[in-house]
């Protein structure tokens, strides 16, 4: 498309923006892009051009798989050099998920990225899908005066802020604000004007052709430790068949039991050759295995560290490296690494 008007592409997957109430069960249920367009007139207020593609049938984001991303990033990868960003509709449920998934994905991305969605549907009086849709339409088109985009990241726009997407958490089921990056800044805040926060957004090698990434491996588990968690539950979560790596959400910064059967349930996992990542409960903060005895045993037992991600990157993360079925030491070595400015490590 060659054009002086900036285009973008807009992905609609699904989600609570482009729902509406059943009469008979009063339950949210997808309605088709159209509908959800009729509802935004403003959208021929942009000097942009705008296209569309739908999943057919839209899903609730609870559904979403790893072949539904592999979906979303061929169909950028084939609009890739037609558009100048993309924004994609996507359920809040799973967003986070999806949004750390596509940063993996979508190696060396040139181009905006970004997923929103909204609380209420887009039809309803006090809706924040509008505006949140809007926005995320502007961000996608932003450039720099030399032409290049002004966020070439995948990101979450929501309630005003941009976040980088693998930073970024679903935490509230109730208000606007649905989503926060706790240990990271936010890339841009809306208000009067956008504000764009440029010594926090990645720079691409523009050199580079964008590379996309379509495998996954699901073999992997989250545990949640908690006070009087059993050695028998352990014991199996560890021994499911196939299982290749596991989170560990642990204590505070990186702590964990050190009962004489854990450390021994994780060391004799880790010298099988499952990886664990240790990454803290905690919203906010990094797992430090060093700064206590605790953490130090985890170290011992060949647990590896997941510093500040999100739970939602850290599990995404693994199934994406193991889905390139590389060796297990390789695999350690890039959760150690920071692929997408998903962890910050110096
Ligand atoms: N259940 C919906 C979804 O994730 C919720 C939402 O869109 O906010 O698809």
């Amino acid at each position: 498309m060659t054009t002086k008007y900036p285009s973008v592409l807009l992905i609609y997957t699904g989600g609570t923006i482009g729902m509406i109430e059943n009469p008979e069960t009063g339950a949210l249920e997808n309605f088709d892009f159209d509908q959800l367009l009729k509802h935004v007139p403003e959208l021929k207020r942009f000097n942009y051009h705008i296209s569309s593609y739908q999943f057919n049938p839209p899903i609730d984001s609870s559904d979403m798989e790893p072949c539904l991303w592999a979906k979303i990033v061929k169909i950028i990868h084939d609009n890739y050099e037609q558009f100048d960003g993309f924004v994609i509709l996507h359920g809040t449920d799973t967003m986070a998920y999806t949004a750390s998934a596509l940063s993996f994905m979508l190696e060396n991305l040139t181009k905006p990225v970004i997923l929103t969605g909204s609380q209420l549907p887009i039809g309803t009086l006090r809706t924040d899908g509008k505006e949140n849709l809007i926005t995320a339409i502007e961000i996608a088109a932003a450039k720099h005066p030399d032409g290049t985009p002004i966020v070439p990241e995948v990101c979450i726009f929501f309630e005003n802020e941009l976040m980088r997407g693998n930073r970024a958490t679903k935490i509230n089921a109730e208000n606007f604000n649905a989503f926060r990056s706790f240990n990271y800044p936010v890339l841009a805040k809306a208000g009067i004007h956008i504000r764009y926060n440029e010594h926090c957004i990645r720079r691409p090698d523009y050199s580079r052709p964008m590379k996309a990434h379509y495998l996954f491996d699901t073999n992997v588990v989250m545990l949640t430790l908690f006070p009087g968690i059993q050695e028998s539950i352990i014991d199996s979560v560890l021994h499911v068949p196939g299982l290749k790596a596991v989170v560990l959400k642990t204590f505070g910064s990186g702590n964990a039991p050190q009962k004489e059967w854990f450390i021994r349930q994780l060391k004799e996992t880790t010298e099988r050759g499952i990886i664990i990542v240790n990454i803290t409960q905690c919203p906010t903060g990094a797992v430090e295995m060093k700064r206590y005895e605790t953490g130090i045993k985890l170290l011992q037992a060949g647990v590896i560290s997941g510093y500040d991600s999100t739970p939602e990157c850290a599990v995404t993360k693994l199934m994406f490296l193991l889905g390139h079925q590389m060796p297990v030491e390789e695999v350690r070595r890039y959760m150690n690494s920071n692929l997408a400015g998903e962890i910050s490590i110096s």
